[in-house]
């Protein structure tokens, strides 16, 4: 029979993979709680309307990205293609809007038809934290530091820069979507078939055209600079200060307007040259008006999401999996007591394997490709004396030491030489 192949765009995490995403997705859980952020878990399906209500009709995602269906009962679902229109759902759903401000970190799987290449993939996983209920610039560039400092941690913000936009308020904008009608109308025969229809119902999404003649006309496009309100202008301002404040360096990218349209003031992204044309890392913004679409009030919130298999491919090196003591039973040592050291020692949180079978030869072999910290030897004689011979893999030493010295805090005995085992 046939293999049956996984689905074009999927893929399953294991070994180095694994461990690349796992180390991922805990620095920046670790992180976020350094900021106060606290972690949900929402389902990665939702009510269609969840994401059609806010992403935009004319976003990518909503327009030719999204995983919907009908249930059995007829109602259409969408498997999430983003994470921030389900927290805004939670928040209101669970009736969180008057307990602001909200500060939520989540990570988990998302789904979007794309074609797939490098680092873009039909599901792909998310780390994203939320800050909803603070109308504040220094909430937005708080939000960038957390970014930042989990791509700091995980070694690769030398690789990236932050590029930051605003989208001003929705004053600004109307006056800038106008100007951008004008000027685009004027060049219509030159756009994409795409573009003409955007130019109709959301101009604004012709900035973030990958079409190469709609690209040279975007160059000279109004500027959303130009259009600022007063108040935005602040915004903008205060932002800048505060990013500077944090010692955080950016570049102004004016064509940053991010494909969804629940974007207001703040935009950024972390781009970097290492991953072709799947440059942007992370990204995020201000999103003041999309609580109040889910059916809740207005709350001003900001937030940022990020691409676990494009962090993960980033890192320098993968994670190393722990180093296990493995327990070698020479001879017929009493069983009793093999066992006893083998479980007293995984209770106390040491990681053990027992290597049961074949020749010593063998079982030293396979303790070398297990990469053990340490080896112990239990023989007939030892465990009778009540004391066991313990190789330090790395430096090759060997030693009899008391069972009861190794047993009595086994955690600080394998600590001590090697990051072995905890
Ligand atoms: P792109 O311009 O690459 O399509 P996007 O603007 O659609 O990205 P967002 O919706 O902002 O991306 O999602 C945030 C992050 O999630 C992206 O910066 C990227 O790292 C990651 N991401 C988005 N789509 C995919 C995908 N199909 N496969 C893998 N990672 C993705
Ligand atoms: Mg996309």
């Amino acid at each position: 029979m046939s293999t049956i192949q996984p689905v074009r765009g999927t893929h399953d995490l294991i070994g180095e993979n694994q461990r690349r995403h796992s180390h991922v997705v805990s620095a920046a859980r670790r992180i976020s709680a350094l900021y106060g952020f606290g972690e949900w878990s929402t389902p990665i399906f939702e009510d269609t309307r969840v994401f059609s209500r806010s992403l935009g009709d004319t976003s990518d995602v909503v327009s030719k990205e999204m995983y919907s269906f009908s249930d059995r009962d007829g109602e259409s679902i969408t498997l999430r293609p983003e994470g921030t229109a389900a927290i805004c759902r939670a928040l209101v759903t669970n009736g969180l809007t008057q307990s602001l401000p909200q500060k939520v970190f989540y990570a988990g799987p998302m789904f979007r038809y794309e074609r797939p290449q490098k680092g873009r993939y039909r599901q792909f996983h998310q780390i994203g934290v939320e800050l909803m209920g603070a109308a504040e610039p220094q909430a937005d560039a708080e939000v960038i530091a957390l970014g930042y400092q989990i791509l700091q941690d995980l070694g690769v913000a030398e690789h990236v820069t932050l590029e930051l936009n605003t989208l001003g308020d929705a004053a600004s904008r109307e006056a800038w979507r106008e100007a951008l009608i004008a000027y685009f109308s004027r060049y219509k025969d030159q756009l994409s078939e795409d573009s003409r229809v955007r130019l109709e119902k959301n101009p604004l999404r012709i900035l973030d055209s990958k079409d190469r003649s709609d690209r040279a006309l975007v160059a000279d496009a109004p500027q959303m600079a130009e259009f600022l309100t007063p108040e935005a202008s602040t915004f903008w301002d205060d932002l800048r200060r505060t990013l500077d404040n944090f010692g955080i360096s950016y570049r102004v990218n004016t064509s940053i307007v991010r494909g969804l349209d629940y974007y207001n003031h703040t935009t950024f992204e972390f781009v970097t040259d290492k991953l072709g044309s799947q440059g942007t890392v992370m990204a995020g913004g201000r999103y003041d008006g999309l609580v109040k679409q889910m059916g809740g009030p207005a709350v001003p919130s900001v937030g940022l999401a990020a691409g676990v298999e494009r962090l993960s491919m980033l890192l320098d090196t993968a994670p190393e999996s722990a180093r296990p003591v493995i327990i070698v039973p020479v001879g017929s040592p009493a069983e009793g007591t093999v066992f006893k050291v083998l479980q007293s020692l995984r209770q106390q949180g040491v990681y053990v394997e027992m290597g049961y079978r074949g020749s010593l030869r063998k079982r030293m072999e396979r303790a070398g490709k297990q990469n053990a910290a340490y080896v112990l030897f239990l023989g007939e004689d030892e465990v009778e004396r009540g004391v066991c011979r313990i190789k330090h893999m790395e430096s090759g030493q060997e030693s009899e030491v008391t069972l009861d010295s190794v047993l009595s805090d086994a955690a600080t005995f394998f600590l001590s030489g090697e990051k072995a085992a905890i």
